[in-house]
């Protein structure tokens, strides 16, 4: 167990300034208010600040971070209060604590809805005082190290938050020490299966790895300081997460060990030495063409700087050398925390720092314009996600875009006008369709014109979330004003015929009374829309001007509950096939006109989402899919599954396996085994080891479809199972 002491020595270590007696008053004060209070390991709770202070140690922050680190739970899990903290410990550290405290503390309906809110939470939190980001990350640091004490289904839940989100965080912020071990942690939660699988493959030759790698370390090392460059050379075996990402986008074998090892060239000197060692390299061993990377010229968004190349070695073997100086080592592990460290004061820290920060503040300014957490957390963790190209502007500025970026995203790069009215691209002096994908050094020239607009098309194509949500506004807004436009003409046309004049009632103030009375609260506008979305007929409008009660009997007024509006509105016209319920209630009712996106195949238990469209019905949607962020909020309507009718639907999963003879054989079997009809397979192998199995199936609920898929991945030999959408 990690010991006060140990970590007030190590801060004082590098920090001879900081205020031991404010950290061992923290150290006292956390003691006394977790005392009895344990973990889910037994242990007791103290351990966990103390654990998560010495993370903060391991990046050598200051002692205002290690203050709060100690008492980053006692707002949350003690009877502490704010004012408390605050009189005992200062301002700074009570308001950093506390806004770790409400990062945790706000309760949504749903896991992902949680997820999404707190995540827009943290963000605006950190971007007041990136120690607050930090003390969180170290926080989820020590809850996956000790992830094996909670029970499967919240492991697995915390492992798949730490992979989208703060995996992406700790890239973003450059810490790579942390990214790499954050994931680590959670994929071996979410992936035990392959983890068994790649590591049995390791061991079998872990010896002759080992003097392989103390031979390489020590030609590189000969070969550089005969060319007089002061190194010292890394050589390691791969964290088990990024050989299976590497296997997944290379397509390779484990077996072709080489490829798991990486060594790294630390060199004391100018960055030109980095130039000058890669030289020697190539000279040595032939350089693998399109592997080089120079992240030295160009540094990655999150500031990592260092040279990339992979080499024939002596034996014929691929072997991966990082060349970097002793500075941007210690970049690369610390990141963020490496610039912060120096700094005494509260001040916004470096212009270095503000760049690296810029992102964050872009963030947040997307945040105004979308209003729907999930959109959020949807349109940010496509930015979050590395791979990266880097292109010119015509001045030769460079601009940063994820990969596979159109001349769209590069619009929306510039600027969201530029975006909005892009219609047309000049790709190295070539016109180019707008689809078209930039590759890495290209110089794009854009055409505007007033007369365009962003299309729905568009969101095909584009891969940056800047463009994303600029496009989705701009469609909605537009989606919107036709709307409006469609009702007003409507309700013009059959007002008229009873006598009534749309205009007359609008300077009377007639109609805001009308639309009020309708639809609660509600304006003019409002009440067109949901004319147009048929969600009001304008016959029950004409009756409310003419003072009448409806034709039938339950009467029609505004007063009626939803669901029997609702029940009249769609009721579902009896069908020939004698094909049965949906499945769905809307708004309660079950009778209703139901389809389902085609986009996202939502399964019982899916949470979801239903929108009114123009004359048929309701259209079904999971509440993650993307189209459901291009249809108008106005339209949305609560659905529900249907507890009583079990309808089987169909879904799409997707198996790698490696191709062992039989293995289709022991899927198919463990998918019939599970009582679940398979509609249609479809089998790509490839000439390596990896099989690739698309499955059909009718599940009548998720329950069924995450039972069978757990049982598939303990399947011998398969590498991953995963739901498809679309
Ligand atoms: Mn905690």
């Amino acid at each position: 167990m990690l010991r006060f002491n140990d970590i007030a020595d190590r801060v004082l270590d590098y920090s001879p300034n900081a205020d031991l007696e404010l950290m061992q008053r923290a150290y006292v004060f956390s003691a006394k208010v977790h005392e009895g209070q344990e973990r889910l390991s037994g242990e007791p709770y103290l351990v966990h600040p103390l654990e998560v202070a010495g993370i903060l140690g391991d990046l050598r922050m200051d002692d205002i971070t290690i203050v709060s680190a100690l008492l980053h739970d006692t707002l949350e899990d003690t009877l502490t209060t704010r004012e408390e903290i605050e009189r005992i410990f200062g301002d700074k550290v009570a308001f950093i604590v506390d806004g770790l405290t409400k990062i945790a503390r706000i309760e949504f309906t749903s896991a992902r809805e949680r997820q999404a809110e707190n995540f827009r939470k943290m963000l605006i939190a950190m971007s007041k005082d990136i120690r607050i980001l930090l003390i969180k990350l170290a926080d989820r640091l020590h809850n996956m190290r000790t992830l094996e004490h909670l029970e499967e289904e919240a492991a697995h839940r915390i492992a798949q938050e730490t992979m989208e989100i703060y995996v992406p965080l700790a890239h973003r912020l450059g810490i790579r020490w942390m990214m790499q071990e954050l994931e680590e942690c959670a994929f071996r939660a979410l992936h035990p299966q392959a983890v068994e699988e790649i590591s049995r493959q390791l061991t079998g030759s872990r010896d002759e790895r080992a003097r392989y790698i103390e031979e390489m370390i020590g030609a590189i090392s000969a070969i550089l300081e005969e060319g007089g460059l002061k190194v010292e050379v890394k050589g390691r075996l791969k964290e088990i997460a990024s050989i299976h990402r590497k296997m997944h986008a290379q397509d390779l074998d484990v077996d072709q060990i080489y490829d798991v090892l990486a060594f790294r060239v630390v060199i004391e000197g100018p960055p030109e030495s980095c130039y000058a060692a890669l030289g020697l390299i190539h000279a040595a061993w032939r350089p693998v063409p399109s592997r080089f990377k120079d992240y030295l010229g160009n540094p990655k968004q999150n500031g990592y700087k260092s040279l990339h190349t992979t080499v024939i070695g002596p034996y014929g073997e691929r072997a991966e050398v990082q060349i970097r100086t002793s500075e941007m080592d210690r970049d690369a592990e610390y990141g963020i925390s490496a610039h912060w460290k120096y700094k005494a004061t509260d001040q916004d820290g470096t212009e270095e720092d503000q760049k690296r920060f810029s992102w964050l503040r872009q963030l947040l300014e997307w945040q105004r314009e979308l209003s729907d957490p999930h959109e959020f957390l949807d349109t940010v963790k496509m930015d979050l996600f590395p791979g990266e190209i880097f292109v010119f502007t015509p001045r030769g500025e460079v601009i940063n875009l994820p990969r596979r970026a159109s001349p769209i995203d590069f619009a929306y790069a510039i600027h969201s006008e530029v975006g909005n009215e892009c219609s047309g691209a000049r790709v190295n002096g070539k016109m180019v369709p707008l689809r078209h994908v930039l590759v890495d050094g290209d110089t794009v020239e854009i055409a505007t014109s007033d007369k365009q607009s962003p299309r729905k098309d568009w969101l095909e194509f584009v891969v940056s979330g800047k463009a994303r949500s600029h496009i989705r506004h701009s469609i909605r807004v537009n989606e919107r004003v036709r709307s409006i436009q469609l009702g007003r003409e409507i309700l013009t046309r059959e007002f008229r015929k009873s006598g009534f004049s749309l205009s007359r009632l609008a300077e009377s103030g007639e109609l805001d009374g009308l639309a009020s009375a309708q639809i609660k609260g509600a304006n003019q506008d409002e009440l067109f829309a949901a004319v147009s979305y048929g969600k009001i007929p304008a016959s029950q409008l004409v009756a409310a001007l003419k003072g009448e009660k409806a034709q039938e009997p339950e009467a029609r007024d505004a007063g009626e509950p939803l669901q029997e509006r609702f029940r009249s509105l769609f009721r579902k016209r009896p069908e020939p096939t004698g094909s049965d319920s949906s499945g769905i209630l809307v708004g309660g009712v079950g009778d209703v006109m139901v389809r389902f996106g085609g986009c996202c195949d939502p399964l019982p238990g899916d949470d979801v989402l239903g929108f009114v469209t123009r004359g048929r019905g309701v259209t079904v949607h999971a509440r993650g899919c993307a189209r459901v962020f291009e249809l108008d909020p106005q339209r949305r309507i609560d659905v529900q599954w249907d507890a009583e009718k079990a309808v089987p639907r169909k879904v799409s999963i997707r198996i790698t396996s490696r191709d062992r003879t039989g293995i289709l054989a022991k899927i198919t079997n463990t998918i019939s085994a599970a009582s679940i009809n398979i509609s249609t397979v479809k089998v790509s192998a490839d000439d390596k080891d990896h099989s690739i199995q698309t499955y059909e199936l009718w599940v009548s609920n998720t329950k069924v479809l995450n039972a069978v898929m757990k049982e598939l991945s303990r399947v011998k030999g398969v590498l991953s199972v995963d739901r498809i959408r679309g």
